[in-house]
Parts: structure tokens; sequence; C-alpha cells
């Protein structure tokens, strides 16, 4: 029997897995390895690489202990592994982010790398318009993608192939560090009952519920969704089988994370830079009240409350819901003048979600540089965002002990006075709005 390497990248589950069934079709045994690349790992923040070991701590679970777990690069060391155990060709799912094509060009220089399946339900590049190009806004995208569809899910799992005893491979093997306990939960397991669980109960209502930060109404399936401990199709295949609007609606923002991740595959500068180049024209804040504003929207310290608490809880849970995202990354571009990219990056690191195309372009959206953007004059205010999609105040008190004896939804206003140990605005929105319609109105010439 020949000897196949899987090397598990994003896919970190066993179920619905398009290499397992690669192998299987070549009738070949399979040495399962993960590679902890150091590049990677850098620039991922503790919640993020917390997920990121409990789900490798499961996987090996899963195959008894047989997961090879090796430090290094990984164009140095798949190759090594492949020879060690005469591998003669190495499975993955494709990767398309700029670094990993990057990567495995190189590796499939050196190795005969075998790319199945993907991370999303439509892979990158597969969705174009008429004329070949890609699209560059939503709603066409995602009545194509609906149109092309997507495979039922593979049944695949731990016994779908034969799994070599990494001990008899002579090869330094590394322990998968402790996870600690920040983040959240992640796995195959978890992934798979907290998608029952949001069937059973937020599904039906998601599509009236999805923008209220201060109800459990959102899936939570980013971080699974973000190391493949779910496929989507998994997940489609079971939407398909509900006819309710909340269905409808969720499928569409499974339609946005493949669209981002298609964007990002045709315009790979993106993730640094500005998808629409007028904007590398725009004027941004610079300077060391530029630096004190940047610390207080980190810190949860801006003194607009629903700013503050979308930024507590993405410090404590590494996790923020849509909406707030949008606000607070609305106000970090257009009530402080500072660029995306700094905000996204600080999101980076402290999202257990964070995912390089979902998350520039989801601040690209926010700033009105990116594709299908929403145009540079909405301009979210803080405050009336506060009190449509927190009417209660509930989120905000949630997040914020100093306005905990605010009742209702005065919490976003605090029009009968503030807590003395809440600090006052850092800037006047009135006034920052016209600023940021000034400066848009400056690059609108190019
Ligand atoms: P649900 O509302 O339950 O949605 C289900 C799934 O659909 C999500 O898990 C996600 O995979 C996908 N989805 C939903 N909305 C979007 C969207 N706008 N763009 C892309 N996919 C979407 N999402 C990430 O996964 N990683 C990120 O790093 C990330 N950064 C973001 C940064 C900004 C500034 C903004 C505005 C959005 C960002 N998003 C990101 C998208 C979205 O906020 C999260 O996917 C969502 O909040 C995750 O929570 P959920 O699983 O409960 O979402």
């Amino acid at each position: 029997m020949d000897t196949a390497l899987v090397w598990f990248r994003r896919d970190l589950r066993l179920g619905d897995l398009p290499t397992l069934r690669a192998v299987a079709e070549a009738r070949a045994r399979a040495l399962g390895l993960f590679v902890l690349d150091d590049r990677l790992l850098r620039s991922s923040g503790e919640a993020r690489r917390g997920c990121l070991f409990r789900s490798l701590a499961e996987l090996d679970e899963q195959l008894d202990g047989r997961l090879l777990v090796v430090k290094g690069d990984p164009v140095d060391v798949v190759p090594a592994v492949a020879r060690e155990v005469a591998a003669l060709e190495t499975y993955v799912s494709a990767d398309y982010g700029p670094y990993g094509r990057k990567r495995d060009a190189e590796v499939a220089e050196r190795t005969r790398l075998v790319a199945s399946g993907s991370p999303y339900a439509v892979a990158p590049g597969t969705v174009l318009k008429t004329d070949g190009q890609p699209y560059r806004v939503f709603t066409p995208y995602f009545r194509h993608w609906l149109e092309h569809g997507w495979e039922a899910p593979i049944g695949t799992g731990p016994a779908t192939v034969e799994w070599l005893n990494p001990d008899e491979v002579r090869v330094r093997r590394a322990t998968i560090p402790a996870s600690g306990s920040s983040g959240c939960a992640a796995g195959e397991e978890a992934a798979l009952k907290r998608w029952e669980e949001f069937c059973g109960y937020g599904l039906g209502g998601f599509s009236e519920t999805r923008d209220r930060p201060d109800l459990d109404a959102t899936s939570r399936m980013s971080v699974f969704l973000r190391y493949g401990n779910i496929h989507p199709r998994t997940m489609l295949h079971d939407l398909a089988r509900c006819s309710s609007s909340g269905a409808q609606a969720y499928r569409r923002q499974l339609a946005w994370r493949d669209f981002y991740a298609d964007i990002l595959f045709h315009r790979p500068d993106s993730a640094r830079g500005n998808y629409d180049r007028r904007f590398d024209h725009i004027r941004y804040d610079t300077g060391p009240d530029a630096e004190e504003a940047y610390r207080a929207w980190c810190e949860g310290r801006t003194g607009f409350p629903i700013v503050d608490a979308g930024m507590r809880q993405l410090r404590a849970e590494g996790w923020m819901h849509n909406r707030v995202r949008m606000i607070v990354a609305s106000f970090f571009v257009k009530d402080l003048h500072l660029p995306w990219w700094r905000g996204a990056r600080y999101f980076m690191n402290q999202l257990a979600d964070g995912d390089l195309a979902s998350n520039q372009h989801g601040w690209q959206w926010t700033a009105g540089s990116g594709t299908d953007a929403s145009p540079y004059f909405r301009i979210f205010n803080p405050t009336t965002q506060g009190e449509k999609f927190d009417p209660d105040g509930e989120y905000v008190r949630r997040w914020i002990p100093e306005l905990r004896g605010v009742r209702g939804k005065a919490v976003h206003t605090l029009r009968d006075g503030r807590p003395e140990d809440y600090p006052s605005p850092i800037v006047d929105h009135a006034h920052e709005r016209r600023e940021a319609l000034a400066r848009y109105a400056e690059i609108k010439k190019f």
C-alpha cells in the first residue's frame, strides 16, 4: 500500500473533508501532519492561537494520538516529512490567501502537492462575470453563487483512511502548545454541537434579530469556520432543508465570506492597500493626539458607550458582534481619522476568528475604500446606532461596569449625567463627521 501525507492547515476536522476522500481513492495509508509555522503564529493573537491549539488537540485525539505536529518552515518541513515516509503525494485543501498560495507554490516545487476542496462553499476564482472578470459588487455575485451551488457533504471520518503512527517516523515531533483559557470553544465536536443548537433556537429569528448585540442571536460559527472545524457546505446542506427567512438570511452571510475570499484572491494587494486606489490620497491624523486616540479606542475608553462596550468585549472574548464591528470600525476611520489598516491589524491580533479576507474587506467596506463599499457619506452616529441596536442598553451595561447604574437606553446618551469614572467623549461626533466628509471630498478628483 502506498503512503500519502495529509497536511492539515485551515481544515481541522475529519468529517466532510475532500482530502480524505482523495487519499481513500488513491488507496493509500496516510500520515496526518500539522506544521507550527512561526510566521503565522507570530501574527495571531492569544485568542486565535488558543483556538488553533484546542482544535489541534481534538484532532490528535480523534486520530488516537497519530497527528504528527512539527515546528518549522513548511517549505522545508513538508517535503522532508514526505521524503521520510516515502509519500508519493501530499494532500491538502487549497489555500487561496496571499501567503498560503506563495507557500504552496514553493512546496509544490519540492514535492507533489494535490489540492482537493477549499475552505469555501464556492472556491475563489470560480464565479465570474460573463466577460470573465471577477465581481466587484456583492448582490450579483450572490445570485451567481447561488446558481453555481456546491457539492453535497462528503461522508468522511477518522476511519476513512488507515493512519500511520508518527512514532515510527524519524522526524522531530513537537508537542501541541497549551491553549490557555483565552479564545472561544474550538474543534469539530464543538462546531457540530453549536451548529445544531443554533439551527434549533436561533435560525428561525435570525433575519429579525441578527443585528442585535444585546441578544445571543447570531451563530458564533465564525471561529469554527476560521479553522475549518466545520465546512460551510455542511451548513448549507442543513439550510437547504429550511425555508425560513432566517435560513435564507444565513445563507447570504455565508456568501459574504466567499465573496471576500474571492476579492482577496483576485486582488491580493488589497490585504494591505486600498482596493479603491483613490483612497491612497486621503488624509489621516498623526501625532501624539492621534496616538492617544488610538490607545483609547483599543482600551475601550472613548466615552462613546457602544464603541467602548465592543472594544472591551473584543479584549475579553476575542469576538465582537458584526453590527458592533461596523460601528467601532466606522468610529476609528471617520471619527478618529485613523487608517483602516491599523484598526484591521489590531482586530487581527485580538479576534479568535481573525480571517484576512473577511477582516480586511470588512474594514475596507466601512472605510469606503473597498469593493461594494458603503457610500462615503454614510457615517455611523455611534449614539443613535447604540439606541437602535441595543434598545434597552443591556449590551453596554454588560461590558461597561461603570455604566451599570444607568437605566434603559439612556446609557447611550448619558443625558442625565456621566458617572465620574466613565470618560468624557474624546471627540465631538458632529464636528468629526463634517471633517470626514471634507476629507472624502478632497479625493473625489482622483
Ligand atoms: P453570523 O451572523 O452568525 O454569520 C454566520 C457566518 O457568516 C459567520 O460566521 C461568517 O462566517 C459569515 N459572515 C457573516 N457576516 C459576514 C461578513 N460581513 N463578512 C464575511 N463573512 C461574514 N468575520 C470573520 O470571520 N473574521 C474576521 O476577521 C472578520 N472581521 C471583520 C471586521 C469588520 C470590520 C467587520 C465589519 C466584519 C468582520 N467579519 C469578520 C464579519 C462578521 O463580523 C463576522 O463573521 C461575524 O460577526 C461572526 O459572528 P457569527 O459567526 O455569530 O456571525
